[in-house]
This record gives structure tokens, C-alpha cells and sequence, in this order.
């Protein structure tokens, strides 16, 4: 892999690898864009079956982060972290501390989370070492589990697509199929049945989403089964790439608006397939941003309430990239990024003016 090549393909700002032998951190951090601010992400520990696979793995999902932040409107830029390795092997307190150290070198330009293998204890050690860590528990005035705010704003997410396709936001007695019965899935559903939406429920954990689908009275099928049933909405909040060749020609519903993360297998090709069979898409990124209004919340001292209401937000960023998709003739995933890169062109000219209390950027 030319290093160099890959990182001036996305853009990215600044990669830092770190290493210590002892602890055996391997570790990248990939910095892709600071304009609208500290380029947050979580760090991911995965055992990557090569370096330029974890290479790949951070300049994509770092990319993806300075996306999410614009569209919803924060005062942040993207970047993610990646620890090569396996997790049952390598967590520890030294493993964490040493990597805060390495954060801490970066002064506040890169601001770490938890992601995948990585949890709000591990987010504890890093703090011991550096305060540019979020995602740490509210028992030590961070902002907890961010999926009650994740719910809140998928669901409102959803009822601007409902509107967009039915002309009325209302869920009352409309089919939706919810893939999964996880966190974000839970807090769904229950703004879902609060509403008197009809609830179809599946996860791999049959149990979790019977239990679910009995509390809110709704229904359960088998895994395999939710692609194939008669709804209104499908809501993916398990896995991502859920959206492909195998799936969309299935799907029986108007709107695809869910939790999950990078739900298009290929965004070009997939997103088109939807458009072909009339189904319109709430962009993932976008309406999944509750997670990180929540962790952003942070930054500032954390409230609930106000995360809550950041969230409710989305029902009006899901509303202008439908408006946008309609008037420029485009699909709503490429609405959404032309959102994320005008905001981020137009802040960025902003930087352009001296402000003699805000200093002068290097560019
Ligand atoms: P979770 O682990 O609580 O729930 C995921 C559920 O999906 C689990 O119950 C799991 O058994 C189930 N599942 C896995 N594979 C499945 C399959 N093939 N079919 C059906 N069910 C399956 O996770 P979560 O925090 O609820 O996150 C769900 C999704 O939303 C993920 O893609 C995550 O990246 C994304 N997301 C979460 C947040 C958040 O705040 N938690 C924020 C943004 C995005």
C-alpha cells in the first residue's frame, strides 16, 4: 500500500501510528478534517488481518465521521482510531493508558470514544492519561449510553420520511419491520408503539426480540423472515450491509429508515437499487447522529435534555435531504453528502477572516 497515495485519495489531514512494544499497542489514528472543529471518532480494537486492512479500515471510517458531524449540524470534524489486535488478548488498564498517552500528544486535534471492542471502562483508563476522551460513564459527569439519544432521533428521522412518501408524519397503525432488538432497537420500538405504530421485530438473539415484540405488542419473525414482510417501513438497527443484490429485491416497503451503521453494501450501486424499486432512503449516517450529538454533548457539560433535543433536530436534517434529492434530481445519499461538504466549504471560509481571539489557521 503507497501511504502516502491512500491518504491524499480521501483527504485526510494527519495519520499517527503508534506503537509500544511492551504493552503491545499497535495503533492508527487517522485524522480526516478539522475544519468545523476536534475530529472525533471512537477507537476500534479488531483483530485486522493485515496492517493496510486496518489502514483502510480508519481512513474510511474517519472519513465517514467528518460526514456525520456536518450533516448534524456539530461544531466537530472526523476521525477515528483503529488498535490492531485481539481484544481477549490485549485489554488491559496499560494497553489504554499508553494509548491515551498517544492522544494526549495530539492536544485536543483528535478526541476519542468507544467503538467496536472498546468500552466505556476502557474510555476510563484513556482518561486517566488524557482529557480528550469522551463516551465515559455519567457516574463520572460523561455522557453514558448514547443509544436512548440514538433512538429518539431515528424515530424522529423516520417520521420525516413517512412524510416525505405518505404526506403525513404519522406512524399511527403503520407496519414497521425493526431488524434487530438491541439498544437502538429497543428505544425505537418504544417510541414506535407509543405512537401505535405496528411492530415486527427480529434478531439473531430469538429471545431478546420475542421478549420485545411481547411487551409492546407487537410481532416476532425468524431472522431470515424480515426482509420478506408486507410493511411500511423497514428499520435495519443490527448490522450494516444489510442493503444489497440479495435484500432490496425483497423488501416490501416504502422507506428504509434505521439505526444501523453504513447499511448500503456498495452506496453507489445499492442506493440506486432502492431508487429503482421506489423505496426512499433515510441516509444512515444521518439519521443515526443521536449517538454522536449525545457524546458531543460532552464537550460542553453534559445534559441529557439537551442532547434529547439536539436529536429531535434530525427530523428536520432527514426533512432537507429529501427536499434537496427532489429539486437537484439526486439520491438522498448523495443530498446528504453535498449537505456535509457545503457546510464544511462554507465554515471553512469563515476560518479565512482573522479574529484575533480565535487565532490564525494554518490555512
Ligand atoms: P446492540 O449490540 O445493542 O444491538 C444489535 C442487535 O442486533 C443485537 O441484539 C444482535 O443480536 C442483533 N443482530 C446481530 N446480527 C443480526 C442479524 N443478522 N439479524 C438480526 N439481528 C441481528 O447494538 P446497538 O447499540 O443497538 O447498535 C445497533 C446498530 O446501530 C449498529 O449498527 C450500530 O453501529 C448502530 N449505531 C448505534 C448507536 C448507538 O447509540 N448505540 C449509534 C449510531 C449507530
Amino acid at each position: 500500500m503507497k501511504f502516502f497515495d491512500e491518504i491524499d485519495k480521501r483527504d485526510h489531514e494527519q495519520v499517527v501510528l503508534c506503537s509500544d512494544k511492551l504493552v503491545g499497542l499497535r495503533a492508527i489514528i487517522a485524522v480526516h478534517n478539522t475544519t468545523l472543529g476536534p475530529a472525533l471518532g471512537g477507537t476500534r480494537l479488531w483483530s485486522y488481518a493485515t496492517e493496510e486492512e486496518a489502514m483502510r479500515d480508519v481512513l474510511r471510517l474517519s472519513r465517514g465521521m467528518t460526514y456525520k458531524a456536518a450533516v448534524a449540524g456539530l461544531n466537530l470534524g472526523g476521525g477515528k482510531a483503529v488498535i490492531i489486535g485481539d481484544a481477549a488478548a490485549l485489554k488491559n488498564e496499560a494497553l489504554f493508558r499508553t494509548y491515551g498517552r498517544f492522544v494526549d500528544t495530539l492536544g485536543g486535534r483528535y478526541i476519542t470514544a468507544e467503538d467496536v471492542n472498546t468500552s466505556v471502562q476502557d474510555m476510563e483508563w484513556v482518561r486517566m492519561e488524557t482529557k480528550h476522551v469522551t463516551g465515559i460513564s455519567r457516574a463520572l459527569g460523561g455522557s453514558g449510553d448514547p443509544s436512548p439519544v440514538t433512538g429518539l432521533g431515528v424515530y424522529v428521522g423516520m417520521k420525516a420520511a413517512v412524510r416525505k412518501v405518505f404526506g403525513s408524519d404519522s406512524l399511527k397503525g403503520k407496519r414497521i419491520a425493526i431488524q434487530g432488538a438491541g439498544k437502538v432497537a429497543t428505544y425505537l420500538a418504544e417510541h414506535l408503539a407509543k405512537e401505535g405504530a405496528k411492530i415486527v421485530v427480529t434478531d439473531i438473539a430469538e429471545e431478546r426480540a420475542r421478549s420485545l415484540a411481547k411487551r409492546l405488542k407487537g410481532t416476532f419473525v425468524k431472522p431470515d423472515k424480515i426482509y420478506d414482510q408486507p410493511m411500511d417501513v423497514f428499520a435495519p438497527c443490527a448490522l450494516g450491509g444489510i442493503l444489497n443484490d440479495d435484500t432490496i429485491s425483497r423488501l416490501k416497503c416504502a422507506v428504509v429508515a434505521g439505526g444501523a451503521n453504513n447499511q448500503l453494501l456498495d452506496e453507489r450501486k445499492h442506493m440506486q437499487m432502492l431508487i429503482d424499486r421506489k423505496i426512499a432512503y433515510a441516509p444512515d449516517y444521518a439519521i443515526n447522529a443521536g449517538g454522536l450529538i449525545n457524546v458531543a454533548n460532552e464537550l460542553e457539560g453534559y445534559s441529557e435534555k439537551r442532547a434529547l433535543r439536539q436529536a429531535e433536530g434530525i427530523y428536520e436534517i432527514i426533512q432537507k435531504i429529501f427536499e434537496i434529492a427532489e429539486r437537484e434530481k439526486i439520491s438522498t445519499s448523495a443530498a446528504a453528502n453535498k449537505i456535509a461538504e457545503e457546510r464544511i466549504a462554507s465554515m471553512g471560509r469563515i476560518n479565512q477572516i482573522y479574529s484575533a481571539s480565535r487565532g490564525m489557521r494554518a490555512r
